[in-house]
């Protein structure tokens, strides 16, 4: 699962910091194009066969625009928000370029160096903030103007060094363009316009951004940054889209229209490729459809191991452009659906009656199957504008140990009444359960079930009918916490569903989504797979239902130990079903059993993984 995201080798022309050939280089444009391949970490299996369209390329000039005078502070503010933004990737530029070649690394420092000083308190930010007062224009006008007047002086002046004066109103430029591109950074909302087939690379990707692509158009996506289960990688599993995240050197190597063959299993972009590359590539495209074909003879056989132990496989949903995907494979109904995607892209809040409609559609596609609707689940990397306003301690100094989950749902309670409302009024057509995110204390379930039992009462006293007893209330167990305090949680929840994303995450101190520490996130980690283990003993204990619904469950190397560990029921990226059903039929329960015991006595991950590698294949030979 884990990937050495360092390059391989890096045959590039040297670059700008923004991956555009520096003029007067002596590579020139793509020079001898020969294959450079890169390695990042694989989050969405496939290959990919197409050009690269970057959307780290600077946009056409942004068009001029007034402001008021009481706009002037708004517009100083988004300011010193794009410099921000712009100091830190610039940081993070620095520390990457280590992955090529010396002497594009003594190229690129100095330069970096000198963008990072234009960041600081320089002429061009002091003046574009004067700007935009005396001048009464928006940041992007600020800067774009004072970059303009700034390189004019620079080549007014008097000098033999011309090539010398013409490289430093470049990165003036330089610098104004990654001011600008981040003032005006809508880059993904008019990704509409990117050319049929074409791999995307970005320096980053939100989920937000993630959830607008549309896998009829683009064929890969590649980033800098990003790890494994981030909320971007799950987001691009779900739509299918074969994708590589934390590829380092990435943006500083390719550029717009190199040829590229992308492969989302391998986690490998290679730029340029060689004939026997991309033969290579035709094939393994052929030989992806041929299983996939095999596969999906699966979907109407049901998920039972060799001995008669049924096993629940369920689809998370993150958008509902899934749902044909999730009819497809064959899920026994959505283990989790992530309601985020009802507040993204937006600036307010969708009400009652939207989210209404939006459940009830998710109810009638799944026509009487089983629905888990979790609540809104606030995080740091979930960037929800319309919340970002009225909760200021959202973007906090560390947004995932912050009010997230149900903590902001308890401190913000009209939005969880209107979530519960919008649900129970859609729980008569079709099974609902509904799921808190992030619970960390049983007082939590309890207070959010005084919330729910309120919002019951209202609506019969409305005269709405709802189901009696009310749908299932849950909680998430992802975090250590949680796993520990798992009996007294029980006591309050009615069912348990083990986002193992986000437990990896809390219990190794390793960002999930942080392509840095990508080789230390390890849901094989003892630590891990004892707090999956104490949360289910817990639950069963109780005869309490408990699944896993994190990316855990859709690894079907995994599934021999999740089912050796008491789990009975997985949720799972859709087309992730297919794999794990195979794996399902193939295994005994008391084998899973033996097997967990085993690796549960081990403390080293690394021979964890090595038994868990060694029973997968034990099973494939078998199979
Ligand atoms: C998890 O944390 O494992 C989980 C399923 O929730 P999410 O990935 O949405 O945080
Ligand atoms: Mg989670």
């Amino acid at each position: 699962m884990k990937a050495d995201p360092d390059a391989e080798t890096v045959v590039s022309a040297p670059r700008g910091a923004d991956g555009r050939a520096r003029a007067g280089s002596p590579h020139g444009r793509r020079g001898a194009a020969r294959e450079t391949r890169l390695k990042g970490i694989p989050v969405s299996p496939g290959i990919a066969i197409g050009a690269i369209f970057d959307t780290t390329e600077a946009p056409a000039e942004a068009p001029r625009r007034s402001i008021t005078a009481a706009e002037v502070e708004a517009e100083r503010q988004r300011l010193a928000e794009a410099v921000a933004a712009s100091r830190k990737q610039v940081a993070k530029l620095k520390t990457r370029i280590g992955v090529l070649p010396e002497e594009a690394q003594e190229e690129l420092s100095p330069l970096l160096d000198a963008y990072a000083m234009m960041l600081a308190n320089s002429r061009l930010i002091r003046g574009a903030r004067k700007r935009i007062e005396s001048d009464l224009v928006a940041a992007e006008t600020a800067v774009q103007d004072e970059a303009e007047s700034i390189a004019a002086a620079i080549l007014a002046t008097r000098d033999d060094d011309k090539t010398g004066l013409l490289r430093r109103a470049q990165e003036v430029r330089e610098i104004a363009r990654r001011l600008t591109r981040n003032l005006t950074a809508l880059p993904f909302r008019a990704l509409k316009d990117i050319p049929q087939g074409a791999i995307l690379i970005a320096e980053e990707l939100t989920p937000a951004d993630a959830a607008l692509l549309n896998p009829a158009r683009i064929a890969g996506v590649a980033t800098e940054e990003g790890g494994a289960d981030g909320h971007t990688a799950i987001m691009l599993r779900a739509l299918g889209i074969p994708s590589v995240l934390g590829c380092h050197g990435l943006t500083g190597t390719a550029r717009r229209g190199d040829p590229c063959v992308l492969d989302g299993t391998a986690g490998t972009v290679a730029l340029n490729p060689s004939p026997a590359t991309l033969a290579a590539a035709r094939e393994s495209l052929a030989a992806f459809a041929r299983e996939r074909a095999k596969l999906a003879k699966l979907r109407r056989l049901p998920a039972v191991t060799t001995d008669g132990e049924e096993v629940e496989l369920q689809a998370n949903l993150e958008i509902p452009a899934e749902l044909p995907l999730i009819a497809q494979a064959g899920a026994q109904g959505i283990g989790l659906l992530r309601t985020e995607f009802l507040f993204m892209n937006r600036e307010d809040l969708p009400d009652e009656e939207a989210q209404v409609a939006a459940y009830a559609e998710i109810l009638e596609a799944m026509d009487g199957e089983p629905v888990t609707i979790r609540v809104l689940d606030w995080g740091g990397e979930k960037d929800i504008e319309a919340l970002a306003e009225g909760i200021p301690a959202l973007g906090g100094p560390n947004p995932a140990l912050g009010l997230r989950g149900v903590r902001m749902l308890l401190k913000r309670p009209e939005l969880l009444e209107v979530q519960f409302a919008a649900i129970l009024r859609v729980a008569a057509k079709g099974p609902v359960r509904i799921l808190l995110p992030m619970v960390t204390i049983p007082a939590e379930v309890k207070q959010a079930r005084e919330i729910y039992e309120r919002v019951a009462r209202r609506l019969r006293r409305r005269g709405e009918r709802l189901p009696d007893p009310l749908p299932p209330l849950g909680a998430m167990i992802e975090t250590p916490g949680a796993a520990l305090a798992a009996d007294a949680i029980a006591l309050e929840a009615d069912f348990f569903a083990i986002g193992t994303n986000d437990l990896a995450m809390y219990t190794l101190a390793v960002d999930r989504s942080e392509a840095e520490v990508a080789h230390l996130y390890d849901p094989l980690h003892p630590a891990v797979l004892r707090l999956v283990q104490f949360s289910t003993e817990a639950a069963l204990r109780l005869r309490m239902p408990v699944s896993v619904c994190g990316e855990m469950a859709g690894n079907p190397r995994l599934v021999p130990l999740l089912l050796g560990l008491g789990i009975r029921s997985l949720s799972m990226n859709a087309s992730a079903i297919p794999r794990a059903k195979q794996a399902v039929r193939s295994l005994d329960i008391a084998d899973c059993a033996r097997f967990a015991r085993r690796v549960m006595e081990q403390s080293d991950p690394a021979r964890i993984q090595e038994l868990v590698m060694g029973f997968a294949e034990g099973l494939t030979e078998r199979a």
